[in-house]
């Protein structure tokens, strides 16, 4: 049988549509949260990214502020003008679109963020807390996959979950919400060994890898959960005949525009799988949805925590 579709477009709008209430309690007490979007330099993967954040922005009624360095700018000018937003009182969120040049030092700016503003959930003192279980702003991507389980009725609780992928903006927070929920978790990475023999123990598997369809049907548990976190984009015309070849409208796509977009999951495991996100349309929908809740999150906490919260409205 073929595995259940959790449709991230579906999901989104739905948070939009609790966002909008709260959106509009807040108006009514004078404030509207505002997103600030540092955009260094002109990488067009950066620009379609953060002008997609923005347009969510206008599409919500929240403000949204763009700043845009040169790809020549300093350390020392970054802080400064990362300084200036954590004062402006209009600016709920700080997000800072990574990468950043390599003259740059990354981690010193994300640690400069107000951390009551770090609407992307980067800042050491958000890790923190949410390591201890007392997170608010949590990193946007985990979060989403959190809010699809949730609304799509997926029990977590001694689940055996496993993550594939380490890193500080997916994989490790990943593992933590799933921690906190009461799965049993393990986390897998690149010296993982025998890691088929680990993910099929998984009723719940999130791929985040940036590894184009590695994850087949063996390595996967028959009527998993199956989360594909992946964002790959294929040129090359074998790999996508490949990867798609029970997909004939898939390969069509990509005959007519000359690339795929595909995850980390091989499209074939929607033969195996009990539930899976699909890609595009999974996870990618709820990454900007969670952003848009941490940035009005953001704004309840410092400057409306006066203004009940709206029906559906999320603390
Ligand atoms: P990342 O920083 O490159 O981390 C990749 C992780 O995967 C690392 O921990 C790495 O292990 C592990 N890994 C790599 N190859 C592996 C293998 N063969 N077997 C087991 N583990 C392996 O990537 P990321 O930023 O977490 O992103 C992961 C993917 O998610 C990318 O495709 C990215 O585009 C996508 N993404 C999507 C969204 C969205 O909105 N949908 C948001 C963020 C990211 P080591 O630590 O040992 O190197």
């Amino acid at each position: 049988m073929a595995a259940r579709i959790l449709n991230g477009n579906a999901i989104r709008d739905q948070i939009y549509g609790e966002l909008a209430g709260e959106i509009a309690s807040l108006g009514a007490a004078g404030i509207k949260p505002g997103l600030a979007a540092v955009l260094v330099g002109d990488n067009p993967a950066s620009k379609l990214y953060v002008n997609s954040k923005i347009a969510a922005c206008g599409k919500l009624g929240l403000a949204s502020f763009m700043l845009t360095p040169p790809a020549s700018t300093s350390t020392h000018d970054l802080l400064a003008l990362i300084e200036l937003l954590n004062r402006r009182d209009e600016v709920d969120g700080i997000l800072v679109q990574m990468p950043l040049p390599p003259q740059v030092d990354a981690k010193k700016i994300l640690d400069a963020v107000n951390p009551a503003k770090d609407v992307d959930g980067f800042h050491p003192v958000n890790v923190g807390r949410l390591v201890a279980g007392k997170a608010d702003l949590v990193a946007c991507t985990p979060a989403g996959v959190m809010e699809i389980f949730r609304r799509s009725n997926i029990p977590l609780e001694g689940a055996n979950a496993v993550v594939m992928g380490r890193s500080d903006i997916v994989g490790k927070p990943m593992a933590l919400l799933l921690l906190h929920a009461s799965a049993t978790v393990t986390i897998c990475h690149s010296k993982t060994r025998n890691l088929k023999d680990v993910t099929r123990r998984a009723d719940i598997l999130v791929a985040a890898m940036g590894r184009a369809a590695m994850v087949t049907p063996e390595y996967i548990q028959p009527g998993a959960t199956v989360i594909d976190v992946g964002q790959n984009v294929i040129t090359d015309r074998e790999a996508a005949e490949k990867i798609f070849a029970n997909f004939p409208e898939k390969i069509e796509a990509f005959r007519a525009k000359g690339s795929v977009l595909v995850g980390d999951v091989h499209p074939d495991v929607v033969n195996v799988a009990g539930a899976f996100t699909p890609v595009p349309g999974g996870v990618g929908p709820l990454t900007i949805a969670m952003l848009m809740s941490n940035t009005v999150k953001a704004a309840r906490m410092r400057r409306g925590s006066h203004v009940p919260a709206a029906a559906g409205g999320r603390q």
